[in-house]
């Protein structure tokens, strides 16, 4: 079956004023819907076909970039919208945040690193909180790429349970160039709880 665009769990406007509506209503049905189209046509009538959205993530390496590019950008947007939402934010708590205190020290120290991750990666790309060996990690990956992709000269692996989307076309209508304004405003939409799920599936 073709791949579709899921819908969002809530309105464009939702993560106002965190994410402006007009951002998330571009980035969701013309961004998301374009990788979705241009994966749907580009595995057409191929083995790719057959493959579930993850599988196809940790087989990337045997098809075109077409299949790389589009279909890693249907898989973390699909991802991303699920890994925010409205009344979000805060701290996480349960094994997810003694983990992220276990690992990083503290909450902010965790915040710190992940904004950094997200800050310097050049151009386009993501900055992805990830379960490796048990362990959590953070890292980042240029363009569509993901941690499930079985790219490993590439670096950043894992199961990602937090994705953050630094594209331009992510923040640039009400930040502009501001990517670290657009960075801390993530912090108040992060759904946690679904995190926390993927934690728990990871683990
Ligand atoms: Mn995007």
């Amino acid at each position: 079956m073709a791949h579709q665009l899921p819908a969002l769990g809530y309105d464009y406007n939702a993560l106002e004023p965190h994410i402006d509506a007009r951002t998330m209503e571009i980035h969701h049905s013309k961004h998301h819907n374009a990788y979705v189209t241009n994966l749907n046509n580009a595995i057409a009538g191929t083995e790719a076909e057959g493959l579930s959205l993850e599988d196809l993530q940790k087989n990337i390496s045997k098809f075109p970039m077409a299949v790389r590019n589009n279909g890693g950008g249907h898989f973390n947007h699909s991802m991303f919208w699920q890994v925010i939402g409205p009344n979000a934010g805060g701290v996480p708590d349960g094994a997810l945040g003694k983990a992220i205190v276990d690992t990083f020290g503290s909450f902010d120290e965790f915040k710190n690193k992940f904004s950094a991750a997200a800050t310097t990666r050049f151009g386009s790309g993501w900055a992805w909180l990830c379960v490796k060996d048990g362990k959590l990690e953070i890292c980042s990956t240029p363009n569509q790429d993901n941690p499930l992709m079985d790219v490993p000269e590439r670096g950043c692996g894992g199961v990602p349970i937090l994705g953050l989307d630094v594209w331009e076309h992510a923040y640039y209508l009400n930040y502009q160039n501001r990517r670290p304004d657009y960075i801390n405003a993530f912090f108040n939409v992060i759904n946690w709880k679904e995190v926390a799920k993927r934690y728990d599936a990871a683990l």
